[in-house]
């Protein structure tokens, strides 16, 4: 007998690729520069999935790259039965020696990582001296990092956090005297593509497609180091949909300008 749960999987899983592939069309292609650039990830696995490919490339070239986590990763078994396999604090460190393996191998340093502490899936629902708060510690980094580039979840990235980030950093960009290059970079909305097909005429004119082919094992190198992520940890149970690592395995990564 058929089993449709796992044809319509099989099914949405092509869609996405298709999507993927048309949008890689409709881009412009995207010349890496040398400007030095700070990315904002909502969790420890974004900045890799989004953007491992244009780290690696630009840390090849010694451009200097710094990645600012803004949530702590505390949930890193979010819906895992009880009772959960670790503990909050432990989630936290697993989570921040994760990513920091992961961007070891795409080639940035340590002293360029900032944990910052909001909890996880809570950046959207920050009110009044909370928000206020994170958004002085964003535009603390902008300033003290000076980038040419600044990178941020694409502004309808389909999770909560994700869009936070992106609205955060463009708070704090205002209380910055800096002229940057302002990207949106593709997570969840490349999983569940719904928010791509609106893509205005306008935003597709800021669409582009970075070739990441020289550098696409290095990625898929990093993404290992995010075990919590993808490893079963009780009976069947993992973090993220079983193969939604797997899909990040393309030799191009898709940027929006801003
Ligand atoms: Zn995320």
């Amino acid at each position: 007998m058929v089993n449709f749960a796992t044809v319509d999987k099989a099914i949405d899983y092509g869609k996405r690729r298709l999507v993927r592939r048309q949008l890689r069309q409709r881009g412009k292609v995207l010349q890496l520069s040398q400007k030095p650039a700070i990315i904002f990830s909502p969790h420890q696995d974004d900045e890799t999935l989004g953007c491992g490919g244009l780290i690696a490339l630009k840390r090849q070239q010694g451009v200097p790259v710094w990645v600012v986590f803004l949530t702590d990763g505390q949930l890193c078994y979010w819906g895992a039965p009880e009772p959960p396999p670790l503990t909050t604090e432990e989630c936290i460190r697993l989570r921040q020696e994760e990513a920091t393996a992961a961007l070891d191998v795409l080639g940035v340093e340590a002293s360029n990582i900032v944990f910052l502490d909001a909890k996880d899936s809570t950046l959207r629902s920050l009110e009044g001296d909370q928000r206020q708060r994170l958004v002085e510690s964003l535009a603390h980094w902008l300033r003290a990092v000076q980038p040419g580039e600044v990178y941020v979840p694409y502004h309808k990235d389909q999770h909560d956090d994700h869009i936070a980030t992106h609205d955060l950093v463009k708070a704090a960009l205002k209380e910055v005297p800096l002229t940057v290059d302002l990207w949106q970079y593709l997570v969840w909305s490349l999983w569940r593509y719904e928010n791509l097909n609106d893509l205005s005429t306008q935003q597709y004119q800021g669409l582009y497609s970075l070739p990441i082919a020289p550098v696409k094992s290095q990625k898929l190198e990093a993404l290992k180091a995010y075990k919590s992520q993808y490893t079963p940890v009780v009976g069947n149970f993992t973090a993220l949909p079983k193969t939604f690592m797997g899909f990040f395995d393309y030799p191009f990564e898709l940027f929006v300008k801003a």
